[in-house]
């Protein structure tokens, strides 16, 4: 059940097409892969799709392509939300910028950019619409180019693999001048260009609680990654609170992401996204742990206000 894991993250200003292309990876990845069911995706009226498209935006989502898992978060675009994007950040190896080819970069763009490359992320450029009469794709590259230099990248981040394409249409290409029909190109670079996750299943446990959640039946869903060590449903857990205090709790339910839903999983390890069950008073921020050997991780500062970067 261990598979292959990316954990990548897309950043991209709002109405760039960040919904609809991941919309097209989701239906897409069914595709590629043999023999299995895959869910219906067909809709069939706009308030569906609109409810989709909240969904998709909302939830943690994951692709299979070949053997491995791809675990796609969003990024809130707004600065109102600095600290939620250095959280999310902190989940994921690799980033997806989306930037419509007409359009080129935009504040929002602008916003999760810079927090991407603090990070030290090497982001991977989709340049989207390109399907689109008016699409100028060389122009968004080098208004992406001119971006990353004043925000101060490094000169790998400024070599970054770019691609172009259309979430509508559904095809990503390397360059313009290639015949494509699908997403192949672009779960191929994120394979490759996504580094795999760090992180040793044989530590002791430390998942730091990135999202809250709230289900009717399993009360509040904590929803963070597993930088080290191995999970199993129902094992006790500690809670590491902000102040070094512990509360000890069961994980009544272990699940992961698949598609759009969240499956129950008997095991988790190292470098996995996660929602878990049975702590019902966790924080953001604070660190479920092994409870022989509780170890927290570093806090995640909230450098708010971020006004300036409007
Ligand atoms: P989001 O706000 O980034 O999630 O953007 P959406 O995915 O909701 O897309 C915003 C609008 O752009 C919608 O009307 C989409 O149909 C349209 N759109 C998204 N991708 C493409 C594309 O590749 N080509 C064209 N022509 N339109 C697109």
């Amino acid at each position: 059940m261990s598979l292959p894991i990316r954990n990548v993250a897309i950043i991209a200003h709002v109405d760039h097409g960040k919904t609809t292309l991941v919309d097209a990876l989701l239906k897409q990845a069914g595709t590629f892969r043999e023999g299995e069911d895959i869910p219906d995706c067909v809709m069939d009226s706009n308030d569906l799709e609109r409810e989709r498209g909240i969904t998709i935006l909302s939830k943690n989502t994951a692709v299979r392509y070949q053997d491995t898992l791809i675990n796609i978060v969003d990024t809130p675009g707004h600065a109102d939300f600095g600290g939620e994007v250095e959280r999310v950040l902190g989940m994921v190896d690799g980033c997806l910028l989306i930037v419509d080819a007409n359009e080129g970069p935009m504040p929002q763009t602008r916003f999760v950019l810079k927090k991407a490359l603090e990070k030290g992320l090497r982001p991977i450029v989709f340049v989207n619409k390109i399907d689109r009469p008016q699409a100028t794709p060389h122009i968004a590259i080098d208004k992406v180019l001119d971006l990353f230099l004043e925000l101060g990248a490094d000169d790998d981040q400024c070599d970054f693999p770019y691609l172009f394409g259309s979430g509508l249409s559904g095809f990503a290409k390397a360059t313009l001048e290639e015949d494509s029909e699908d997403m192949r190109p672009l779960f191929e670079a994120l394979l490759k260009l996504v580094p795999p996750p760090a992180g040793d299943p044989d530590k002791p446990l430390q998942i730091q609680v990135t999202t809250l959640d709230y289900s009717d039946y399993l009360g509040r869903i904590v929803i963070g990654k597993i930088h080290n060590g191995t999970i199993q449903a129902g094992q006790q857990a500690a809670l590491m609170r902000e102040d070094g205090s512990i509360v000890k709790a069961k994980v009544s339910k272990l699940l992961g992401f698949e598609g759009l839903r969240r499956i129950e999983l008997e095991t988790a390890a190292a470098g996995n996204l996660v929602a878990i069950a049975g702590f019902a008073d966790a924080n953001i921020g604070e660190t479920i742990t092994d409870p022989n050997d509780p170890q927290a991780l570093p806090l995640i500062k909230v450098d708010e206000p971020t006004l300036s970067m409007n």
